[in-house]
């Protein structure tokens, strides 16, 4: 793999030198003012991220996994019921986690393609009369199918069914990437790692509470210790940690956010999707189709490509690496084998996008697919041309 080409892979993803600058840092001392100063600023920022005016963020040194947990044994109780959508492999892993936990999951099984079915969850919701569902989980967005959910439509229906339960979102492959909305959406948890669209190594949960969501937290008797938040918002207030705090993640943090709020949030998003629309645009001119089973569905930080029948996917992703140092994503559970994944969050421009178009190209002629080179970077090559200067330059 050459350390040259940028990754392809939906996270974690390409690092920009200057982030890699402000995480590469000296020892300091971690209960010191001077923590406090990467700190603060780097929650401040992540909250302007989230769109939310008092939600209360999380840093633990972990990963987005760590963030589910941080979610579940901070707000919920052995027996506790949640409700949920498998519709793909990030879906199916917090519907584990959750079981293994003793929670009670009731399961909505979605087709590895679909979105989250809100309708469905609006039926289960109203005939839920005792209450006893206490927490309704989403994925934002499906990185094993490529597929973006609709919160606002997973809140309206708790909002219809006039249900109290809460709401936690998995934003791990959106959050800082695409629009976000914690306060619009009535979001009471939401969870990402620093690996995906903060543009920084993996090691931080960052984890984002609501004020309903704490108070939960005042009876729900799952075990925590490592991920208790009441440790942490208790140290926070010192400036310090429960424990030693990831420092020069969070200096990273800090600076990654701050790069994001430069560029201006709308601005990423719309850089997000004119660099996916270009890749969709691509895949459309080799005659291949997306996983995901309508546009309105499409996520603009993976596209996961169905491989013609009978062909394995995953063959595409280690010639793309062997033969030319580029990694894509694999088909992940049930789409291993039938789908590659290019992943396009984070530091990415239309331009790296057109080589790792042309990677894909290079590869699928190689191993004697019915793919014209040149075809799909034609494709995007025309979309990125109308992108709107101004932007393509913040970027
Ligand atoms: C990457 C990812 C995760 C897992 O995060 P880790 O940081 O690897 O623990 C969870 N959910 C989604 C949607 C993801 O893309």
């Amino acid at each position: 793999m050459s350390q040259q080409n940028p990754v392809f892979i939906p996270g974690p993803t390409n690092i920009p030198e200057a982030i890699r600058k402000a995480v590469d840092m000296p020892t300091i001392d971690h209960r010191s003012p001077a923590f406090g100063q990467m700190l603060h600023p780097a929650i401040a920022n992540v909250r302007k991220v989230l769109k939310s005016e008092a939600a209360e963020v999380f840093l633990f040194p972990s990963t987005g996994t760590g963030g589910w947990e941080t979610a579940i044994t901070n707000t919920l109780s052995p027996g506790d019921k949640v409700l949920a959508a498998r519709n793909g492999m990030f879906s199916h892993r917090w519907i584990d986690m959750c079981q293994r936990h003793g929670l009670k999951v009731e399961v909505v099984q979605a087709r590895w393609g679909a979105g989250i079915p809100a309708d469905r969850f609006e039926e289960i919701l109203t005939a839920d009369r005792g209450h006893e569902i206490k927490v309704v989980l989403a994925t934002h967005n499906e990185t094993a199918t490529g597929v973006r959910s609709d919160i606002a439509a997973v809140r309206r229906a708790l909002d219809a069914a006039g249900h109290p339960a809460l709401l936690f979102v998995d934003g791990v492959s959106s959050i800082g990437s695409m629009d976000f909305r914690m306060d619009d959406w009535g979001v009471d948890i939401a969870v990402t790692g620093s690996q995906k669209g903060f543009m920084l190594p993996a090691g931080l949960a960052i984890v984002a509470f609501s004020a309903k969501a704490k108070a939960a937290g005042e009876t729900a008797t799952l075990p925590r210790t490592f991920f208790d938040i009441r440790d942490m918002e208790r140290t926070y207030a010192a400036n310090g940690y429960p424990y030693t705090p990831a420092v020069g993640l969070i200096n990273g943090l800090k600076f990654s956010s701050d790069m994001l709020l430069a560029e201006g949030l709308e601005n990423v998003f719309a850089r997000h999707h004119r660099i996916a629309e270009g890749v969709r645009r691509a895949v459309a001119a080799w005659g291949l189709r997306l996983c995901a089973e309508s546009p309105d569905l499409c996520s603009d930080t993976v596209s996961a490509i169905l491989a013609p029948e009978g062909f394995n996917a995953t063959e595409i992703v280690n010639r793309a690496a062997a033969a030319y140092g580029v990694a894509f994503g694999t088909g992940l559970g049930e789409v291993a084998g039938k789908v590659f994944r290019i992943g396009h969050l984070g530091s990415l421009t239309d331009v790296m996008a057109l080589s790792g178009i042309a990677t894909a190209e290079m590869v699928m002629v190689d191993l004697g697919l019915p793919i014209r080179l040149g075809s799909g970077v034609a494709a995007a090559q025309d979309f990125y041309r109308h992108g709107a200067p101004a932007k393509r330059a913040a970027a």
